[in-house]
């Protein structure tokens, strides 16, 4: 037995969770969004399971090299795009297609001189003010690539603000200002990210483009993953390091900032914020043990936090503790914590030891 925290991840879910995908947008092909190792699931794990996805999209060229050199044949979409003439050879040879959003990036495959044509994806701001294009300056860009010999098919993208409020109107006003561009200069479009995919029928286009969905999370404010039928990919997991007796006024943990009112078990996890367990967790935060739930008390460390156990008085050293994924979303740890799942998964950290399941 282990006492080095976990993080199972279950390739069926995943697989399962790509369907999903492909049975909600059936017209459209998928970008498998792996960026940040793969949402911190690994990258190349991910990557091998998801052989059904159309291709691969990650943030840095860096990420598109590893893939290519863990032997990814599939297309890969680098969304930063390049910032060296280094950047457009590797691409070249790579067989990386390229999203464009910047003056600078176009004058960079102009001026370097390359063997294979680079697909490239023009990124156009309709609205979140990030990267891209505005609407005024796409054509120029456009016209410039169309002259480059290095620049094959030519695409157009975009990517939604506010899609992860299914109410809020600002997505549909997104996609009309999309659709005012001239979108015949263009092989293939793709505005949809996962909430977009499951929310705007109307964001499917060429290429959908999901991510925190494929890992089984829901996008969505105020909800989980199996709202939309999509299954957790990892639950992260320790174990009981130790179990207190403790009496009516001790304090628990850094700062003391539980105090006991009456004398209880307190069961100390063997999981902290340097695996990538929440510093911001609040009291009260649930884990899960023999399939109930036990609240966190004190503060978060480095590698340990504790529990109240009142609720298991017969608990050992060396059971089993979710900290989330099955039977305790990660949606409900991060607003626990203030934040979002996706910080939560993208934030484990190197010693956790990583264990592949296919789950029935
Ligand atoms: C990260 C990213 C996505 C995926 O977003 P999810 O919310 O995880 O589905 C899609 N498109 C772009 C441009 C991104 O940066």
């Amino acid at each position: 037995m282990t006492f080095i925290p976990q993080a199972t991840i279950d390739h069926r879910a995943l697989r399962h969770n790509l369907q999903k995908v492909r049975e909600t947008a059936p017209e459209s092909r998928i970008w498998a969004v792996i960026k940040a190792n793969a949402y911190g699931h690994g990258m190349e794990r991910v990557a091998a399971t998801l052989q059904a996805a159309d291709g691969f999209a990650v943030a840095r060229i860096e990420e598109a090299q590893r893939l290519r050199h863990a032997g990814v044949t599939k297309p890969i979409l680098i969304l930063e795009g390049v910032f060296t003439a280094g950047d457009v050879e590797s691409a070249s040879e790579n067989g990386f297609q390229l999203t464009v959003h910047h003056l600078q990036q176009v004058g960079l495959l102009e001026t370097t001189p390359i063997n294979f044509p680079v697909e490239c994806w023009l990124k156009v701001d309709t609205g979140m003010h990030r990267l891209g294009f505005a609407p005024s300056q796409l054509s120029e860009a456009a016209l410039r690539l169309q002259k480059v010999n290095g620049v094959g098919d030519l695409h157009l993208m975009t990517h939604l603000a506010n899609a992860d409020d299914r109410n809020d109107p600002a997505s549909l006003k997104q996609c009309e200002r999309f659709d005012r561009l001239t979108l015949s200069s263009y092989t293939d479009l793709s505005i949809a990210n996962s909430a977009g995919l499951l929310a705007f029928e109307e964001t499917h286009r060429d290429w959908v483009r999901p991510g925190i969905m494929l890992y089984g999370v829901t996008p969505f404010q105020h909800s989980i993953g199996s709202d939309d039928g999509l299954q957790p990919v990892m639950t992260f997991s320790s174990r009981v390091l130790t179990l207190n007796h403790c009496n009516a006024g001790d304090r628990v943990g850094y700062g003391g900032t539980f105090e006991c009112l009456e004398s209880m078990p307190v069961a100390v996890i063997g999981v902290g914020y340097g695996d990538g367990y929440p510093r911001h967790a609040k009291p009260g935060t649930p884990v899960l043990i023999r399939n109930q739930r036990l609240p966190l008390i004190g503060r978060v460390s480095m590698d340990m936090i504790c529990v109240d156990a009142r609720a298991l008085p017969d608990l050992q050293i060396g059971e089993e503790v979710v900290l989330w994924g099955e039977g305790l979303p990660v949606e409900l740890i991060a607003q626990s914590s203030e934040t979002i799942a996706y910080e939560l998964l993208c934030g484990i950290t190197g010693r956790v030891d990583f264990i592949d399941v296919e789950k029935d």
